[in-house]
């Protein structure tokens, strides 16, 4: 498996219509997508730097993985995801392999076209892991 780098860190917020301004002060940079990815009950917007973005995740459910985050945690860092450039798939099943617990054991269709999976945290050292492939590349 080869990993190439951080795709993106994803934050969860309470409210993008807040966040949104407030990144773009602290980062100098403008926000360039707002998309909402109903399946996963977020709506997301992007910043870039360098090869990295941050993804700011608003929940749009109590109940979807951001809004339970929310309510459990507050604020604040919810999952790093890396950029695979070997294949999902073939990456997946070689950390399954070496004993990971995988929260998708196959890709599944990710804000930006990109496809994604979530490693889970049990085996990751407490931080919720996601690996994404630009299916525009692969
Ligand atoms: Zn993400």
């Amino acid at each position: 498996m080869k990993l190439s780098h951080i795709e993106h860190i994803g934050i969860a917020v309470k409210s993008l219509e807040i966040s949104i301004p407030l990144y773009e002060e602290l980062l100098g940079l403008k926000c360039y997508a707002v998309e909402e990815v109903a399946e996963q009950k977020v709506k997301t917007a992007f910043f870039k730097i360098g090869d990295t973005k941050i993804e700011l995740l608003e929940s749009t459910d109590p109940e979807g993985p951001i809004g339970k985050f929310l309510e459990k945690k507050g604020e604040g860092v919810h999952h790093i995801a890396f950029a695979t450039e070997d294949g999902l798939q073939k990456t997946l099943d070689e950390l399954s392999g070496k004993g990971i617990q995988l929260i998708d054991k196959t890709p599944r269709k990710g804000a930006e076209g990109m496809n994604i999976a979530f490693l889970h945290p049990k085996s990751t050292g407490g931080i919720l892991t996601e690996l994404c492939e630009d299916p525009s590349k692969a």
